[in-house]
């Protein structure tokens, strides 16, 4: 069984690795393959730093503090406090020691001139996933998201995602671009693994900054609504909050409300040339389940609160049943 899922950074990461601990437990022998975002990508001090690919590697090779959600654990941050010394910005973006190092070794890799999915794979082949990690492209996107701003000269400018997320922690916001989307190109594998999939997940990941911006990238969405896979989908959105992160500040731009329901209905039906099949809701968001059928929408009500391994597990399970259900009703 080929099973692709698009994740963004925690909730992505979260999820797939639930995903990966119950296809171990099953009999039949599976295939992960993660579409990773790369529109947080950011160059800072001279690094290219992919904190939604590092946010997947870490947590499926065992190295995230899981407190925090990124980064690595036992982390120490001298770089940091010496790159402060010398009154070097940004300030504001967290970069610890152990962490620089994956970013000096990309970077250097890049710089050698190999592109972003092989150096991608050689720094995984460290960590030992359990699933084969894809960047959505190679080419540079990055998402920029316009916000107020009373000093420039119409009230407003445009600012990098890390920039608008980690040091403005999410302002009003008027505008999210995915700068460079639409000359991207899919990254090696991409549109294979959603063609060649069984089943596709969109991971309960940010639907504006994390999976639609994979989507963006030309091609990929075309392949999501014609692959022969089952997608299925898990709702970021629990009683109508965003858990971790701040995805409710986001979806209003788009013209989203923040419950399960409408994000299941902006992905839409793919018999009805949406994105989906499947869609899963909290248990809280039960009563959306109509709604959700009456525009195509498999749609379960399950827990989707992910507060350990067991429960991520369960989730992934509930996922893969969605999907077989999916599958055989269309046999
Ligand atoms: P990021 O790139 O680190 O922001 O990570 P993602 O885009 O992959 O995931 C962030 C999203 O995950 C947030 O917008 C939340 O809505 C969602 N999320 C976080 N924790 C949970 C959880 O326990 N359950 C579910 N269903 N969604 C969650
Ligand atoms: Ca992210």
């Amino acid at each position: 069984m080929n099973v692709t899922v698009l994740s963004g950074g925690i909730g992505g990461a979260r999820f797939v690795a639930g995903l990966r601990d119950a296809l171990a437990a099953g009999d039949e022998p599976a295939r992960v393959t993660v579409i990773g975002n790369t529109a947080d990508d950011i160059w800072l001090f001279g690094l290219r730093v992919c904190p939604d690919l590092d946010t997947v590697m870490y947590t499926l090779g065992g190295g995230i503090d899981a407190d925090r959600g990124w980064g690595r654990q036992d982390e120490t941050w001298h770089a940091k406090e010496e790159l402060a010394a010398y009154g070097v910005e940004p300030s504001w973006f967290g970069l610890g020691d152990r962490d620089l190092a994956t970013h000096v070794v990309r970077t250097q890799m890049l710089g050698a001139g190999y592109p972003l999915s092989q150096v991608t794979e050689a720094l995984c082949d460290r960590w030992d996933l359990g699933v084969r990690l894809i960047p959505m492209t190679d080419d540079r996107v990055e998402t920029h998201v316009v916000i107020d701003d009373a000093a420039a000269p119409e009230g407003r400018r445009a600012v990098h995602f890390q920039e608008y997320w980690v040091r403005l922690h999410a302002p009003v916001a008027h505008a999210v671009v995915p700068v460079g989307a639409d000359e991207a190109t899919p990254g090696p594998g991409v549109l294979e693994a959603i063609t060649e999939a069984d089943v596709v997940i969109f991971s309960p990941s940010n639907p504006v900054v994390s999976v639609a911006t994979i989507l963006a990238v030309p091609g990929t969405a075309d392949a999501v609504r014609a692959t022969t896979a089952t997608v299925v989908g898990v709702s970021p959105i629990i009683s109508g909050s965003p858990l971790r992160g701040m995805a409710d500040r986001l979806l209003p731009v788009i013209g989203v409300d923040v419950t399960a329901s409408a994000v299941g209905r902006y992905y839409g039906a793919r018999s009805n040339g949406g994105l989906i099949d499947g869609w899963l809701v909290d248990e809280s968001d039960g009563d959306t389940v109509p709604d959700l059928t009456a525009t195509g929408i498999v749609a379960r009500a399950v827990p989707l609160y992910l507060s350990d391994p067991d429960t991520s597990r369960t989730l992934a399970e509930d996922v893969l049943q969605l999907a077989s259900s999916i599958r055989r009703y269309a046999e």
